[in-house]
């Protein structure tokens, strides 16, 4: 591990409180699949989050999956108080609440143009198509030559992005068309900035991760300490080149987070996660949101379509109190209230790069 990747890890130890800890899902919490709607956390995935979740101020999935399906695929929705920032950041899933902005009308044109232009461009088969809602993928995963299949379609995918204002996105044998402004750089920044983080880790393996690299290096500049910690892959290597440290795939980083949690629990900070006046063990439930993350409408897991609660988005300069009714499913299905712990400003966390 780097000097700087150290200097993170004993900044949480210092003020459990005000860590932010932040993973990828997809070839990080959990292995690459053929399909994509396979992807099960690694063994111990889930339980290491929920110990974090018991000690680390802020614990969070950004992931360029629809929330929803990541928070299914994982079981995510046992980790108390757990962030799930989908599509790159645009959507925001938390206690059982989505906010999400709406369709980009580039992706109507996608989602009706991408079968001819595939079959124009001679796709091979076992090409596949994923709809995430705000962005298509389309995955040379199950073709015969994926490489070959990737190349062969990088160029037409591009034109089409180019012309519904969409941007294409490289990833591990994938092309993602997807809306532009928002990478998991962003999304890490914003939510770094509203949780008043104190020290920054973030864990991803693949091209898309890159931002967030990026971020937690220009935090670091900054004066905020900052750790990448790269899933290893031999079809990303680039991710591993940008890393303070390299771990073996999703079983390693399921150790890492799971010894980093026991750290936490154990090291001397001095400032407890459960706000003062909650009940103990209350978890922290946070209203309060970055106002740059587009967020328009908040609505519960299960609502009939387009039945938005309240819109959520707020200043983020002060600490809040929110109080919101969380749908029945899963036990969630009672109104919480709760406040955050005081922000502690850093320099770095005020929304500049
Ligand atoms: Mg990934």
């Amino acid at each position: 591990m780097t000097a700087g990747g150290r200097a993170c890890l004993a900044a949480m130890s210092a003020d459990p409180a005000h860590a932010l800890v932040a993973t990828d899902y997809d070839g990080t919490l959990a292995p690459i699949v053929d399909d994509p709607a396979a992807a099960a956390p690694a063994p111990g995935a889930v339980a290491a989050l929920a110990m974090l979740a018991s000690r680390a101020g802020t614990v969070a999935i950004i992931t360029g999956r629809d929330a929803r399906d990541a928070v299914g695929l994982g079981s995510l929705a046992d980790v108390p108080g757990l962030i799930v920032l989908g599509h790159y950041g645009a959507q925001r899933w938390q206690d059982g609440m989505l906010s999400e902005p709406p369709e980009p009308p580039g992706i109507r044109v996608v989602r009706e143009a991408l079968p001819g232009l595939l079959a124009a461009a001679g796709a091979p088969a076992g090409t596949t198509v994923e709809d995430k809602g705000t962005a298509l993928a389309v995955h040379t995963r199950r073709t015969a030559d994926p490489d070959a299949a990737l190349a062969l379609l990088r160029e037409p995918l591009s034109r089409l992005a180019d012309s519904t204002a969409l941007t294409l996105e490289p990833g591990r044998l994938v092309l993602e068309l997807r809306p532009p402004g928002m990478d998991k750089g962003t999304a890490l920044r914003q939510l770094a900035a509203e949780r008043g983080a104190s020290a920054v880790l973030y864990c991803g393996d693949d091209l898309g991760d890159l931002a967030a690299f990026a971020a937690i290096r220009d935090l670091r500049a900054d004066g905020l300490p900052g750790c990448a910690v790269a899933s290893q892959s031999t079809e990303s290597p680039q991710v591993s080149a940008a890393a303070d440290l390299v771990v073996d795939g999703p079983p390693g980083i399921v150790r890492f987070l799971a010894g980093l949690a026991g750290t936490l629990l154990s090291s001397g900070g001095t400032t407890p996660r459960t706000p003062r006046g909650a009940p103990d063990g209350s978890a922290i439930v946070s209203g309060a949101r970055s106002s740059g993350l587009g967020t328009t409408s908040c609505t519960p897991r299960g609502a009939p379509d387009g039945s938005a609660i309240v819109s959520g988005a707020r200043s983020s300069g002060l600490a809040a109190t929110s109080r919101r009714t969380a749908p029945s499913s899963g036990g969630r299905g009672r109104a919480r209230s709760s406040r955050r712990p005081a922000r502690r400003r850093h320099p770095a966390c005020t929304g500049r790069r």
